[in-house]
């Protein structure tokens, strides 16, 4: 099937990797969703795009809340009538309330929570089947090394725990689709120039991006349930 028949929806992409992830499918020809919970950022994301001849479709997201990833599996149903690739990418990192387990607000956990992982989780359950009805599916959850078991410390308590969740639903959605060609995987974009990696990152949006677009756009029988970062598996 050619990229231009392939539907890519990509979470929290009005700004940073997502943003570039939107640009780079969709300079694969791939028709892209570029989602954002603020529809005026979305939008201006989209125009940014079109300027460069790079034409996506917008539809507005929250992945906190059921009634609005309801309404986006309504919208791709109806009006697309399928869906190829989910990029789970939308993120908080409330870094200045999220120092150290034993003193970070209860709150500060759930609200991470909420957002990095249970997110994630609503739009899966609302794309995998969608992507079940063409067989054919591409999901990748954009994780951060912050969630790696072997590597955890003490700071960062509601990113890390996010990032960890994000992984194990990793597994259990690969678990889930073992054996057909949707392939489910995560990874560790590295430390990227946006608002939430900060002006001294060490890697460019493109740089970022690039292991995500790779994941997404895997031929058949490519990895599934795994972890990675600039194209080879880490350790969870
Ligand atoms: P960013 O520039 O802060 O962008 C985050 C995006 O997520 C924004 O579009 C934001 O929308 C959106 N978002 C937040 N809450 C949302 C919600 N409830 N519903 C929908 N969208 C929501 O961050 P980034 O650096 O591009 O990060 C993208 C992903 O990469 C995140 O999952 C992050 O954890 C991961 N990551 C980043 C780095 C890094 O160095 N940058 C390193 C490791 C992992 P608004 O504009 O409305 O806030």
């Amino acid at each position: 099937m050619k990229n231009a028949q392939r539907v890519a929806l990509v979470t929290g992409a009005n700004r940073g990797i997502g943003f570039e992830v939107c640009r780079q499918l969709a300079q694969q020809d791939y028709q892209v969703v570029l989602t954002s919970r603020d529809s005026a950022k979305g939008l201006a994301a989209v125009h940014q795009l079109s300027d460069e001849g790079l034409p996506v479709l917008f539809q507005p997201l929250d992945v906190t809340q059921a009634a609005s990833v309801a309404a986006l599996g309504k919208f791709l149903e109806e009006k697309l009538g399928r869906l190829d690739v989910l990029v789970n990418n939308a993120g908080i990192n409330l870094s200045s309330q999220d120092r150290d387990v034993l003193t970070v607000a209860l709150d500060t956990i759930e609200r991470t929570l909420a957002t990095n992982a249970f997110g994630a989780l609503r739009v899966s359950q609302m794309a995998v089947p969608l992507m079940q009805k063409n067989s054919y599916g591409r999901l990748v959850n954009v994780s951060s090394d912050m969630g790696q078991l072997s590597r955890l410390g003490s700071s960062s308590p509601a990113y890390r725990l996010s990032k960890v969740a994000l992984n194990v639903l990793t597994r259990m959605l690969a678990d889930s689709t073992r054996g057909t060609d949707i392939l489910v995987n995560t990874c560790h974009p590295g430390w990227v120039k946006t608002d939430m990696g900060g002006p001294g990152a060490n890697r460019s949006l493109e740089q970022g991006a690039d292991t995500i677009v790779w994941l997404a756009t895997l031929p058949r029988g490519g990895p599934n349930g795994e972890f990675f970062q600039d194209r080879k598996r880490i350790a969870w």
